[in-house]
């Protein structure tokens, strides 16, 4: 399969999170050619992966240094094998072309796959450098291949027969697939269109190299140093050590150090008593990406955006918006933003409830101010425990990370019968990661790749990754999935207590780990997570529900002291807590949705968009609450500006979860979360097919008729029940 075409590749990530590109190349099937046999011997990452399982990828002997003569080799060696199936002197067949394709660029899938493992968790400057060089030069094999005349005839001839010459219903999705994702990328244009089409896409990788490392420059290099007690105020014992450590790692021992990144700046907004500092680091991170320095953003913003438009032209689409969401399941920016509008009015009457019960409590406390951004995730703290006598905090000491995963575990086996046992001896990057063999009735099904731990160079957020594809069309090829997440890791001995929130991320980026293990297709194309860009969040989505119910909860929810259960009277309170701030959380993610998509919909080629300019009016024009700022501003927005992905495609998670929620309404509506025959059909028509068939048809399957959106407001608490 060709790397480069699978536009929909890619991990799956949390609202919360930062995106990670994978590899969707699998496996080893191909035989090295001759002349890679030699440099082999020299690099670990040229060499089909040995070992247990049909081979494991060698983690433990990779250098920074074998990235670059890898890639080479392995980009030569798939464009020699696109070049023998596009000259082939046979008449075009399925076999020869759509399924060759499939065999080819099995090399290079390797090598792609350690680098995103380094790219994600282990970035360095050297391997940055790496990056910077070779990001134009994979967007340019990807133009090869898509403008290689001679294979896009031989696949326009194998789509055109495709009712004919007796293909499998997966087959022709898949003939389906490669040809539309071939036009899509611009294999029908003239000539011209199509040198200035390969200029566009590699000025686009540069750029986006550099938008990262502007962002992550306002991340690391500044900082809030704290050096008394009285700045402390307010904040729990655990940020006041992990501030004490990062002031530490930067040689100011006895002070506190409050980093420009989400992970410190959002407890510190929680907690912090001092309305000053909360205002500072509020300011702060907030305007990353927008400071007028040499890491300040809009003039690549700018640039993207008009090379955006021009390409969505040269391709004879109206925006990037609308070329962008003919690969996906919303199909147009207008149904994105119809349900977008729907869901943004009753979460900004809710976001109006929530700030006068705020000013109410300042009032009360005598505070004499009027709630700012700043003040928002402090005072909504207040308002919860007021109102629910609910501490975020009381749950913590009952979510042991070692349980959680042994529920993660038990939710697999109830819901789908898979059976997860430890693996030792594996190839790892660090001793502190896990692997896990995943057998359904013995057999073996795949291998999960746990990687639990904050460090530097890993990024923040979490996220699921898939090493290798589950396939089947020339043998049995078993999957290899991995998660990953920032915990901190406790004191020696001490068990990793982590948040409701990390809790639920977990589920979530476990959900997308069955999505892969659950796979059972044919070709690698169309296996596991390579759905479209807004199907792809729902079965994570609903996965996190699992973790709410008696039955996980009563087994895995316990004290890391007593032993004993959550107890009930917490968990109510919990439950009827649910619903609380919901306002906030669907402002903050919307205004960033909505801003994207008109974003996306107004840049033309020639005109240069101001990007601060044109939030503020956006956000104005909408009626956006003046206490809140967008999850993530425009400046600072890595889903858009850091690679194509999310662009014009951060509404995905809501489309999603108008699926999510309605999907969880089939359990309860079948009176249990483990309803077996609803677990059934969820796996037969979601879990397990992949991309094989349209995703409307498949969730129609599962659930006899279309997703709708009430369960999703019921779920946010705006409607009345
Ligand atoms: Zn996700």
């Amino acid at each position: 399969m060709i790397r480069a075409l699978l536009f929909l590749t890619t991990v799956a990530v949390a609202t919360s999170c930062n995106t990670v590109k994978t590899p969707e190349k699998t496996s080893d099937g191909t035989t090295a050619k001759s002349d890679t046999a030699r440099t082999t011997a020299a690099n670990p990452l040229l060499a089909p992966w040995s070992g247990p399982f049909g081979g494991v990828p060698p983690l433990d002997s990779v250098r920074v240094e074998h990235f670059r003569p890898a890639l080479e080799s392995a980009m030569a060696e798939e464009l020699a094998e696109v070049d023998a199936i596009a000259t082939s002197k046979e008449p075009p067949t399925f076999e020869n072309t759509i399924a060759a394709l499939e065999r080819s660029g099995r090399t290079l899938a390797r090598v792609q796959t350690v680098y995103a493992i380094h790219a994600s968790t282990l970035s360095t400057p050297a391997f940055q450098a790496v990056e910077s060089e070779m990001a134009p030069r994979l967007a340019e094999l990807a133009d090869k291949i898509v403008q290689n005349e001679k294979l896009f005839a031989r696949i326009a001839a194998v789509y055109g027969a495709r009712e004919k010459s007796g293909l499998t219903a997966e087959q022709k999705r898949l003939a389906w697939l490669v040809h539309s994702n071939f036009v899509h990328a611009g294999a029908k244009l003239p000539a011209p269109a199509k040198a200035r089409l390969t200029e566009i896409n590699q000025r686009l990788a540069s750029v986006f190299t550099r938008f990262n490392k502007s962002v992550l420059a306002d991340e690391t290099g500044i900082v809030h140093v704290l050096a008394s007690e009285a700045d402390l105020a307010g904040l729990p014992e655990s940020i006041r050590s992990s501030a004490a450590a990062a002031a530490e790692a930067r040689g100011e021992k006895g002070k506190w150090v409050i980093a420009n990144t989400r992970s410190s700046a959002e407890p510190f907004l929680t907690y912090s008593d001092r309305r000053d500092l909360r205002e500072k680091v509020w300011r702060t991170y907030y305007a990353r990406g927008n400071n007028g320095d040499a890491n300040d953003t809009k003039v690549l913003i700018t640039e993207i955006l008009q090379l955006r438009a021009e390409r969505a032209r040269l391709l004879g689409f109206e925006t990037h918006a609308h070329w962008k969401l003919e690969k996906s399941m919303a199909k147009t920016p207008e149904a994105t933003l119809a349900l977008m509008e729907s869901v943004w009015k009753p979460a900004v009457l809710r976001v109006h409830e929530e700030v006068a019960d705020m000013q109410a409590f300042a009032d009360r406390e005598g505070a004499q101010i009027t709630i700012e951004g700043w003040d928002y995730r402090y005072y909504a703290e207040k308002v919860r425990k007021e109102k629910y006598d609910f501490d975020q905090g009381a749950l913590q000491p009952y979510l042991q990370l070692d349980n959680l995963r042994d529920a993660l575990f038990f939710t697999a086996d109830e819901l789908f019968g898979l059976e997860f046992t430890p693996v030792a001896n594996l190839p790892l990057l660090l001793p502190e990661i896990r692997v896990y063999e995943v057998k359904e009735k013995g057999q073996h099904v795949g291998l999960w790749y746990f990687d639990p731990y904050a460090r530097a160079g890993k990024r923040s957020g979490a996220w699921m990754n898939a090493y290798r594809r589950q396939e089947r069309f020339d043998g049995d090829v078993a999957t290899i999935v991995s998660n990953n997440c920032n915990f901190v890791k406790g004191a020696p001995g001490e068990p990793v207590l982590i948040s409701w929130d990390d809790a639920r991320t977990l589920f979530h980026e476990f959900g997308h780990a069955l999505h892969g293990l659950l796979s059972n297709v044919s070709y690698p194309s169309v296996s596991g997570t390579a759905v479209f860009r807004d199907y792809v969040e729902f079965p994570s989505q609903v996965v996190e529900q699992w973790l709410e119910t008696p039955e996980v909860l009563s087994r895995f929810a316990l004290h890391y002291k007593t032993g004993e259960p959550m107890p009930k009277e917490l968990l109510d309170k919990l439950q009827r807590a649910s619903t609380f701030n919901q306002g906030f959380t669907t402002v903050e993610y919307l205004a960033s949705a909505l801003v994207d998509m008109k974003l996306h919909l107004a840049a033309t080629p020639d005109k240069a968009i101001d990007p601060a300019a044109f939030e503020r009016d956006t956000l104005a024009a909408l009626g956006m609450p003046k206490e809140i700022v967008m999850r993530h501003r425009t400046t600072q927005f890595g889903h858009l500006f850091s690679s194509d992905g999310y662009a014009a495609g951060y509404y995905s998670y809501l489309w999603s979860e108008v699926h999510s929620a309605d999907a969880w309404e089939a359990f309860v509506e079948a009176g249990s979360p483990w309803d077996e025959a609803t677990a059934k059909k969820l796996r037969d028509h979601v879990f397990s097919i992949g991309n094989t068939i349209d995703p409307a048809d498949g969730y129609r399957a599962f659930r006899g008729r279309d997703a709708q959106s009430d369960a999703l407001m019921r779920e946010r608490g705006f409607v009345a029940e």
